[in-house]
């Protein structure tokens, strides 16, 4: 804390893969070496910036960029950048922290890092959002390349922002190489990596479900966010036969007691990624359904639940009233969308629930197969991408059990997630020396 003051998103994600992993080293003497854990914590680099751009009315307007590139042991800083008002330092080192572990868990060789500024793409023009994304890449281009450092999308940054910054990266470093993922289909993007973690999360659930005997057939699913995340989670659970009920956004929540089935879920998609805008117009569209204003989906009664917006987006009281509902099953498509009470509640009524490091590791692993793909300068197909995801999230599922399994047989996926992660990045710290 003393050297993070007021740092209190970082802090909280440390606290959680401590509590985890302390108890490990303590039985395993050759992580006790070198001062692993408080080297884990410090970030390698960090990189703070100034945005200037001009907006459509001739004003000049100035944000603030980062990147903080938290670990480089196992492979290039990886990790999204996001455009949010929100945005500051200790976000992002707790996002970077947490991708250290996660990009760890996917078995494919990636470092942790997270990146993004305090700008808000809402109420912008196409023409406002291109200058500052160039604006972001002049400084940002100094510091990334694929061997180095591949940042990809996040909140308010998708495939027209990844674009965007691809094309200024392009004009600067006169190389077309895979610096970013999460690009378009004709210059270099991969199929599959825009529905990886939704669809991920979903299969994620899918192999703990599968531990008690559940599916998602005939399910009651509720989801927050109506985002990249929402959206396709909400088409794999579709999919799988269950019903999403409620999608949320950071104005309130819509109740559909029938379902988002396919028709909705594409007028869902239009509204947000299209038409940019809020959930409210989905009531005059469908009448049926209610709008909430000002709520998170959270007292809907759920089978399943799948927070997908934001971090720290269910509280302890959220988390209650879930577990008093009948809900089973939580996994996170966000980052630390559960607070650290919440997820107590949760272990403590010993219902299946993964934190996002693990349950939606699959939008990373779909950027490490895009990298992968640029190398090679090949395309791969559909079927190959997503049964390359579906076989990394068994993947990781299976070493959540190896790592999180107690006496009698109960998963602790907090536990197995942040130890797994942690084996493979501590190996290669120690066997690269005090750098
Ligand atoms: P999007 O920008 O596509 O969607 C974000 C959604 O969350 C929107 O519905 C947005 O509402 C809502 N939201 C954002 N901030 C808040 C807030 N403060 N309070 C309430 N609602 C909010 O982002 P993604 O779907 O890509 O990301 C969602 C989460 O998933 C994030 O935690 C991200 O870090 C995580 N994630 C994303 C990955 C990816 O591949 N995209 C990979 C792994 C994790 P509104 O529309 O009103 O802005």
């Amino acid at each position: 804390a003393k050297n993070n003051p007021n740092e209190l998103e970082f802090m909280q994600a440390v606290l959680e893969v401590a509590e985890a992993v302390i108890p490990f080293i303590e039985k395993n003497k050759k992580y006790q070496n070198k001062m692993l854990l408080e080297r884990m914590v410090e970030a390698e680099r960090i990189v703070i910036f100034r945005v200037p751009w001009i907006d459509d009315n001739g004003r000049t307007q100035v944000n603030r960029g980062y990147r903080v590139q938290m670990n480089s042991a196992i492979g290039p800083y990886k990790g999204g950048i996001r455009f949010h008002p929100s945005v500051n330092l200790s976000i992002l080192k707790f996002l970077a922290f947490e991708q250290t572990f996660k990009n760890s868990l996917t078995t494919l060789p990636m470092g942790g890092g997270k990146g993004g500024a305090n700008f808000d793409p809402k109420g912008k023009s196409d023409i406002e959002v291109m200058r500052f994304c160039q604006s972001f890449m002049n400084e940002l281009c100094r510091h990334i390349g694929p061997d180095t450092d591949v940042p990809a999308g996040d909140i308010g940054v998708g495939a027209r922002e990844v674009g965007y910054m691809f094309g200024q990266y392009k004009k600067i470093k006169n190389e077309f190489t895979g610096v970013l993922t999460g690009k378009g289909m004709s210059f270099g993007g991969s199929l599959i990596r825009p529905q990886a973690t939704g669809y991920g999360t979903v299969y994620f659930a899918q192999s703990m479900l599968a531990t008690k005997g559940h599916n998602f057939k005939d399910k009651i699913v509720v989801i927050s966010g109506s985002g990249n995340v929402a959206q396709y989670a909400t088409e794999k659970v579709n999919e799988l036969g269950g019903k999403v009920v409620a999608l949320s956004d950071s104005l309130g929540y819509v109740y559909d007691q029938d379902g988002f089935d396919a028709e909705k879920l594409a007028y869902v998609m239009e509204l947000k990624n299209e038409l940019k805008g809020t959930l409210k117009d989905y009531v005059t569209k469908f009448p049926k359904a209610e709008y909430i204003l000002g709520a998170r989906p959270w007292d809907v009664k759920c089978d399943i639940a799948l927070p997908c917006a934001t971090q720290n987006e269910l509280d302890d009281t959220d988390a209650r009233i879930l577990v008093a509902n009948g809900c089973i099953c939580v996994a996170e498509g966000a980052n630390m969308p559960s607070t650290a009470a919440a997820m107590s509640v949760f272990q403590q009524a010993k219902i299946l629930y993964a934190p996002g490091k693990a349950s939606n590791a699959g939008g990373v692993a779909t950027s490490g197969l895009e990298m992968s793909q640029n190398s090679l300068r090949l395309k791969w197909s559909f079927e190959k991408v997503e049964e390359r995801l579906r076989e990394i999230m068994t993947d990781i599922h299976q070493s959540c059990v190896k790592y999180g399994t107690d006496e009698n047989g109960h998963v602790d996926y907090v536990k197995g997630a942040n130890i797994a992660g942690f084996v493979k990045v501590a190996d290669a710290m120690l066997a690269q020396g005090v750098v």
